[in-house]
């Protein structure tokens, strides 16, 4: 059906299922910066045009060849890139339209990065070449709803952590099991800055309360922070309701990573009754950013568990985590070189030495075997029940035990 070495990404198809074109890599990645995109972005597989053809997409831009086609050409810009995120809660009436309408300007911007649209706002992690980021800027501004946006621009990133733009309609931004209608993000908590969260947190009635997962607490958190001894945001905010029955009135301060799940955990609790209830602006990065800054003490003690290669960015010198393996103090984030069991764990330097990074005796030997003879091991293993999971570091029995 197609020429050897040629590979068949997308298939043009008649009326009655014929191959009518084969479209190869160079015309893909060509597709990939067009309205083609934007189509697959809305999760379409398959539409029909005006003349009965049906235009079948085979899993496009998911596919490897044009995956590294396309980083191949993001390594051959000579521009850097500056990373930016930023979120905002706010009303979307039609999510579809917005991400169209950001699609389209973006995309002339030369843009890339994910980018999550949903009725209750939008939440986007992007890359924009340096001599676009005043544009870039200006169009985001000039959006009526998004007056107040906080762009967080990336410190220490080499801008190429996206080769393409994907903006997808979600039903959340952030997933949180909420059913109740009446519950808005309209009425949220109030903002603290670094200083205003330090000067709380001197009354030692302040309620701290840590609104990520188990594992980015380990290495580091705020002093006196509550744990919610839950593996999902969805299962922590009931819980924090029930925790605090008895501080309706207290300053309860949230905090997460980057502010977009404490500032809907401060929405929660303010619609079931909590009276005094404050979010960390920007979450524990822009903390560290401001203490650093303004030179004030940090009372976030530890790592900041972040989603890139590091696993984590250290804050303060205290470590306060040990090894999963033997005990001794490390808050070292690494994932199993095992391929088959990728688990995400705590390894000091010793043990990581020991069992050549692998997470037991069992993986170190699987992981000394020839590629092809580990292959076959793996071979009918649910590979989705061993990679990296936000439940499983949690929910996996300790490691040590396996040792
Ligand atoms: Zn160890
Ligand atoms: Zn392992």
């Amino acid at each position: 059906m197609h020429q050897q070495g040629q590979v068949p990404l997308c298939l043009w198809r008649g009326a009655r299922g014929e191959v009518l074109q084969t479209l190869n890599p160079t015309r893909i990645l060509y597709l990939c910066h067009s309205i083609w995109f934007a189509l697959q972005a809305s999760n379409l597989k398959r539409f029909s045009t005006a003349r009965g053809i049906k235009l079948i997409f085979m899993a496009v831009l998911h596919n490897r060849v044009s995956q590294v086609e396309l980083k191949k050409l993001l390594y051959q810009e000579t521009e850097h890139r500056t990373t930016i995120s930023f979120y905002q809660y706010l009303a979307i009436d039609d999510p579809n339209k917005f991400r169209d309408d950001l699609y389209i300007n973006l995309n002339t911007l030369n843009v890339f990065g994910r980018i999550y649209v949903a009725k209750e706002g939008i939440n986007a992690q992007i890359s924009v070449p340096d001599s676009q980021l005043d544009e870039l800027r200006t169009y985001l501004y000039s959006i009526p709803t998004f007056d107040g946006l906080r762009l967080n621009i990336a410190i220490d990133d080499d801008g190429k952590s996206f080769w393409v733009l994907k903006i997808k309609v979600r039903e959340k931004i952030v997933a949180d099991g909420i059913t109740d209608p009446s519950f808005s993000m309209e009425r949220k908590g109030n903002y603290v800055n670094a200083r205003q969260m330090n000067e709380l947190l001197k009354d030692e009635e302040t309620v701290v309360i840590d609104m990520r997962n188990h594992y980015e607490y380990e290495v580091g958190h705020f002093t006196r922070a509550i744990e919610l001894p839950s593996d999902t945001f969805r299962e922590q905010l009931p819980m924090a309701v029930d925790m605090m029955q008895d501080k309706k009135d207290k300053n309860i301060i949230m905090y997460c990573t980057g502010g977009i799940r404490c500032e809907k955990a401060s929405a929660y609790m303010l619609h079931h009754g909590f009276n005094n209830v404050f979010h960390l602006e920007g979450g524990i990065i822009n903390y560290a950013k401001q203490v650093n800054e303004a030179g004030i003490q940090s009372k976030f003690i530890g790592k900041n568990f972040v989603f890139d290669d590091r696993l984590g960015e250290r804050i303060t010198p205290d470590i306060i985590a040990t090894c999963h393996q033997c005990g001794k103090p490390a808050d070292t984030h690494t994932n199993c070189k095992n391929d088959g069991c990728h688990l995400l764990f705590i390894q000091c330097a010793e043990c990581a030495a020991t069992y050549d990074g692998c997470c037991s005796p069992e993986c170190t030997t699987v992981y000394h075997l020839p590629l092809e003879a580990q292959k076959v091991l793996r071979k009918g293993i649910d590979k989705g029940q061993h990679i990296f999971n936000k439940a499983r570091a949690r929910v996996r029995p300790p490691i040590k035990n396996k040792v």
